[in-house]
């Protein structure tokens, strides 16, 4: 069950590209002049999807976009909007199973001057992507009372757990915590727990623990460096990343990836953030680090280890962050930035 990896092209990399929505364009832009400035020559198609798709071709995931990811294999993508209790279904969601892309992979780590909660935390959340309360099976019973569906099944929770315990070992990684609530989901937890122990036991050398969720939310804020590797269900990985991303100092900080066996979607952790659209303030780090993951997932892991260390470089000055993490850049200087420390450090220095 190997991922595999786009080949480049005459010219460059093919990489589908959906700008989204709120302040998805800003960052997206922003990413995607430093994943240039790295010097991998990167052809992007530019797809829509989501409220614009609606208004322009009748449907949130146009063919155009299913056959561009087909082919590219490989996507970076700004968040978009999912209406609150009405409106069409999640795209996100949409898209993850479109393409079965099973496995969330959200690292978190501190940034060295970045103020946060902690100074030493470097965990991987590890979030099962396709089924659970997001397979969007809701139904009204009777007026006053509706029902959600919960679905788990033991083929995706074995290649979920398959994964966590294979990204822990190539990653050197020394724990996998399974977090769940099987006390009182028997059935459904119960299964999941079931299959990540079956799972264990092919990986000794990893230690392998379970948590209950509401004591596992408690001691990522009491204790975040007792964690590793973090093997979550889709509605647990989804809260669970926010508050991890809280520990290091906010939603622009935290990148994703969306991994199947074909093809795998970049994003950031964070949503639209209307509050802030189209104001030029987003944090765009957490979309620029996604563009570093997409990077290494193309085999190009020089070029994304020099992104991360010139973000790494930039956020330690206070000219160099966003007003998120107390500085007052604008988005477009955060990347002015984080190109000019691009050209400024020569090439070889960050290979490995
Ligand atoms: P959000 O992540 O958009 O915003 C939460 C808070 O974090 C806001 O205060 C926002 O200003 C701040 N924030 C987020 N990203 C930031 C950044 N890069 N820089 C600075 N501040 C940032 O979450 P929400 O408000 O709950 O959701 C808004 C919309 O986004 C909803 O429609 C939701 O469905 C959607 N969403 C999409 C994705 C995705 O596309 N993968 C993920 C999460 C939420």
């Amino acid at each position: 069950m190997r991922l595999k990896k786009p080949m480049p092209r005459k010219g460059g990399y093919r990489v589908t590209l959906l700008p989204g929505d709120g302040i998805g364009p800003e960052v997206i832009e922003a990413a995607t002049r430093v994943v240039e400035a790295s010097g991998v020559s990167i052809e992007w198609d530019r797809q829509r999807a989501g409220r614009e798709a609606i208004e322009r071709d009748g449907t949130p995931i146009p063919e155009a976009l299913v056959r561009s990811i087909r082919s590219n294999r490989v996507a970076l993508k700004g968040p978009l909007q999912t209406n609150i209790g009405h409106g069409f279904r999640s795209v996100n969601v949409a898209l993850r199973k479109t393409f079965d892309l099973y496995a969330n992979l959200r690292p978190v780590h501190t940034i060295a001057g970045v103020k946060s909660l902690f100074s030493n935390i470097d965990l991987i959340v590890v979030r099962e992507n396709t089924e659970d309360l997001y397979s969007g099976i809701e139904h009204q019973v009777s007026p006053g009372v509706v029902e959600s569906v919960k679905v788990i099944t033991a083929r995706a929770s074995t290649r979920i757990a398959e994964f966590a315990f294979r990204h822990a070992e190539e990653h050197r990684r020394r724990k996998v915590t399974a977090i769940h609530k099987a006390n009182i989901m028997k059935l459904s937890d119960g299964l999941f727990l079931a299959c990540a122990r079956r799972v264990a036991k092919r990986f000794p050398e990893i230690t392998y623990e379970e948590m209950i969720v509401d004591n596992a939310c408690m001691q990522l804020v009491l204790k975040p460096q007792q964690f590793d590797v973090l093997l979550l269900e889709n509605l647990y990985g989804d809260i669970v990343s926010d508050l991890c991303a809280g520990l290091v100092g906010g939603l622009g900080l935290t990148p994703a990836a969306n991994l199947g066996n074909r093809c795998a979607i970049f994003e950031a952790v964070h949503g639209t953030a209307p509050d802030i659209a189209g104001k030029n303030v987003a944090n765009p780090f957490a979309v620029i680090l996604a563009g570093a993951m997409l990077l290494s997932h193309i085999g190009e892991k020089a070029a994304g280890n020099r992104i991360e260390q010139a973000v790494q470089a930039v956020a330690r000055k206070r000219s160099g962050r966003t007003a998120d993490l107390g500085g007052s850049a604008s988005t477009s200087e955060v990347a002015d930035q984080i190109i000019a420390h691009l050209a400024a450090s020569p090439r070889a220095a960050a290979a490995s």
